[in-house]
């Protein structure tokens, strides 16, 4: 029978991400480790990250080097750790930098190329208690002008072996977990301070933007932005489509805009010229999980009456998460590619995933959105699945339900089984293609929505409807 094969460009990079508060364990110097000592119920059952998937330990990152290789990969987006390369303000620790050139040696020599985020939501102790009068962190402007030196020691040291840099993870999540909505360090509840830490950690990326130009002319930099997908919970609702207007501005288009423009407009408060901010993207990278329904509710009127939901019915995340819908990656990628031009790295991608049962067949539709987009000629350059391990979720910590790997962790012995999505997986990055045989044995949920006219009732239809009438 002849097997439909959606093909990807040879040289489209197949990847996985981590950041290395989630993978590494014995992270003791940054503000996550300080948040998860305070107990309280802030993370899932009091956990710690403790060992986590043991990559700083020798041979640790390299076991799991050989299960991208394994996946048959050809990328994979780390990120390292600023509190342990710069322990003190100033001081380098050169046995930490040269524990990530062995990993980043170990991924050369299994011709995996590394994507290296330089600030994934963790912070030295040092930098979150640096400045006064209660700006701290990265409410204070300093913060801009640190990440730059942290950067230009970086890079310095490891520019030989990337090229790929994404300066920082999803601005506004990092902004609106710690600093509005008091879930993650330093736990404030501030619209205010989410709006300042935004804006300085793309002042931030810019700063680094330019200092990484400085040091590797031919370096690739961007960044990477979280996007949900929003949309009206009753479309002709004025007030629903309102509320979607400034979440979309809050989230979405905050960061956007101010990349492309230069100018920095928050739903609250004045305009200002970011003239630095503008043009400091080589490509731009998108995280895509979730689409809402959003609109005004009575019921949230401790938030503004902005209320937010998966639809009713709809296949949706644990814990409040919203619905894993396809269409929005497929939304998203459009949008940034009218509003850019540039090339697009989808710089994470995934589902949390109890038993693995659902992951399957909605990694085979996310696939085909990124395929449907390639088809329109947008300049997609990689898909980088969330993630390679099952690693700790930040407040959500080891809770089974957020288990993401490709290869799931047993958190007693530390083994690791490769997934049904992983296989699926290593089938599509060993042959550059998503094909309906594949479809049909690792996620056949998908089949009759991926191939329609196949299944019997669609046959029933169709001969239905061709019969001579
Ligand atoms: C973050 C990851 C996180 C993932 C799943 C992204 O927002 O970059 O660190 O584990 O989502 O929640």
């Amino acid at each position: 029978m002849a097997e439909a094969t959606l093909t990807f460009p040879p040289d489209f990079l197949w990847g996985t991400a981590t950041a290395a508060h989630q993978v590494e364990g014995g992270n003791t110097n940054n503000d996550w480790w300080q948040w998860e000592q305070g107990g309280g119920g802030r993370i899932y059952e009091d956990q710690v990250s403790g060992e986590a998937c043991g990559w700083w330990k020798p041979g640790g990152a390299e076991a799991d080097i050989q299960r991208m290789k394994a996946l048959n990969t050809n990328a994979h987006r780390l990120s390292i750790e600023w509190s342990r390369i710069e322990p003190e303000p100033g001081r380098w620790d050169h046995a930490a930098l040269d524990r990530y050139r062995e990993i980043l040696k170990a991924m050369q020599k299994a011709h995996i190329q590394p994507m290296i985020t330089l600030h994934h939501f963790t912070n030295p102790i040092w930098l979150a208690e640096q400045g006064e009068d209660g700006q701290t962190g990265w409410l204070h402007p300093g913060v801009v002008g640190l990440f730059r030196r942290f950067v230009e020691k970086a890079v310095s040291d490891l520019s030989d072996l990337c090229e790929t840099w994404c300066t920082i993870n999803e601005p506004t999540i990092f902004g609106s977990h710690g600093y509005f909505l008091g879930k993650w360090p330093p736990g404030h509840t501030s619209l205010r301070e989410y709006l300042t830490v935004v804006r300085h950690q793309l002042q931030a990326h810019a700063a680094a933007y330019t200092v990484i130009h400085d040091l590797q002319p031919g370096a690739k930099v961007g960044l990477a932005h979280h996007m949900v997908d929003w949309h009206p919970r009753h479309p002709h609702s004025p007030l629903d489509r309102a509320v979607v207007r400034l979440l979309d501005q809050a989230m979405n288009r905050l960061v956007l805009d101010t990349l492309k423009t230069g100018w920095w407009q928050p739903p609250v408060g004045s305009k200002v010229e970011l003239a630095d901010v503008r043009n400091t993207l080589d490509w731009i990278g998108l995280n895509y999980y979730v689409r809402y329904d959003a609109g005004f509710s009575l019921r949230a009127l401790k938030s503004l009456g902005i209320a937010y939901d998966a639809r009713p019915g709809a296949v949706r995340g644990p814990g409040g998460w919203g619905e894993f819908y396809p269409d929005g990656l497929f939304a998203c990628l459009r949008r940034l590619h009218q509003h850019f031009g540039l090339p697009i790295h989808i710089t994470e991608s995934g589902l949390p995933d109890l038993n693995d049962s659902l992951r399957p067949a909605f990694l085979a539709r996310y696939l085909q959105r990124v395929w449907k987009a390639i088809q329109f000629n947008w300049p997609i350059m990689s898909y980088y699945v969330w993630s390679l391990v099952d690693n700790f979720e930040w407040a959500e910590g080891y809770d089974p339900r957020f288990r993401f790997g490709l290869y799931t962790v047993d958190w007693e012995t530390g083994e690791r089984t490769l997934t049904t999505s992983g296989q699926l997986y290593a089938e599509v990055a060993g042959t550059g293609t998503l094909t309906s045989d594949m479809v049909r044995r690792y996620a056949p949920d998908a089949f009759d929505d991926l191939f329609p006219g196949q299944g019997p009732a669609d046959m029933h239809r169709l001969v239905a409807s061709s019969a001579p009438g």
